[in-house]
């Protein structure tokens, strides 16, 4: 039986870990493409169950200076940083006032930064619709709110976040526009029923701006979540493109079992 919470040798995947000064230590992790994905909080309130990060829930907020440590560190490994996301464990809105900042930081270094919400709390999802990103990735994970509940438990109101979104891209630009996209994370027998896509589909239809990023899950031996198999799954994109004009595949870099998304750790003092 493996203790996921015992430190081990990751560096083979490009995941490494930072320990701050308080000896709170995170996973950040260096993608190929030239991707670096920090992460903003130590561990996550938001309890998506097919999600590592979270398990132990929340211990605290980043610092900005936390989130530079890890660029730093990812630096000092010899990573060619093309650009940065906020991607990795925790809910960044949930921490605003030091990811703003970090945002700040990375585009006066010439990284691109973008970043990947829940959209909770909503009051700071409208604010960073309006804020001058590099890329927001919105984690949906459903067509319909009953599966969003499901799957992101402490997330926002499916509605709710709808709502808004929508009146929010009748007013920004073309340009901001295409730099929004969807995640939805495939999951076997959870969320990859043709009900549930079609509900996705329409939702997504008046949109033809954002993209669909169907994402592959990451497995870990506790976990009884799953992606289809890759036929299923090619099957699955297929069918959403004769819906959706944008609809992109996880690139292989994020595939990978303790690889990054849903799997990097916080290890509390
Ligand atoms: S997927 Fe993101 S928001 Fe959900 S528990 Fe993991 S770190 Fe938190």
């Amino acid at each position: 039986m493996i203790n996921l919470f015992q430190k081990v040798p990751v560096e083979a995947n490009n995941k490494f870990s930072v320990s701050m000064v308080d000896n709170t230590t995170v996973e950040a992790v260096f993608y190929g493409t030239g991707t670096l994905c920090i992460s903003t909080q130590a561990g996550c309130h938001i309890g998506c169950p097919f999600c590592l990060s979270g398990t132990r829930g929340l211990f605290r907020n980043l610092t900005c200076d936390e989130m530079i440590l890890q660029l730093a560190a990812a630096k000092g490994k010899g990573f060619d940083i093309k650009r940065v996301t906020l991607s990795g464990i925790g809910e960044p809105l949930y921490n605003l006032e030091n990811v703003l900042p970090f945002i700040e930081h990375c585009q006066k270094h010439n990284f691109p930064a973008s970043l990947t919400t829940t959209g909770g709390p909503l009051k700071n999802f409208e604010k960073i619709l309006q804020f001058p990103h590099n890329g927001l990735m919105i984690s949906l994970h459903a067509g319909t709110a009953a599966t969003h509940r499901k799957l992101i438990p402490g997330g926002p109101s499916f509605e709710e976040l709808w709502q808004i979104l929508t009146k929010a891209l009748k007013n920004i630009s073309r340009r901001k526009r295409r730099k929004i996209g969807i995640n939805y994370l495939l999951l076997e027998g959870i969320n990859d029923s043709t009900v549930e896509l079609d509900k996705l589909s329409a939702l997504l239809q008046p949109f033809s701006d954002l993209t669909l990023h169907l994402l592959c899950c990451n497995t870990a031996p506790t976990h009884f979540f799953r992606s289809p198999s890759p036929s299923r799954f090619e099957a699955v994109y297929h069918y959403l493109r004769t819906m959706l004009p944008n609809v992109r595949r996880s690139n292989r870099w994020r595939q990978q079992e303790y690889g990054g998304c849903g799997t990097l750790l916080v290890y509390p003092d």
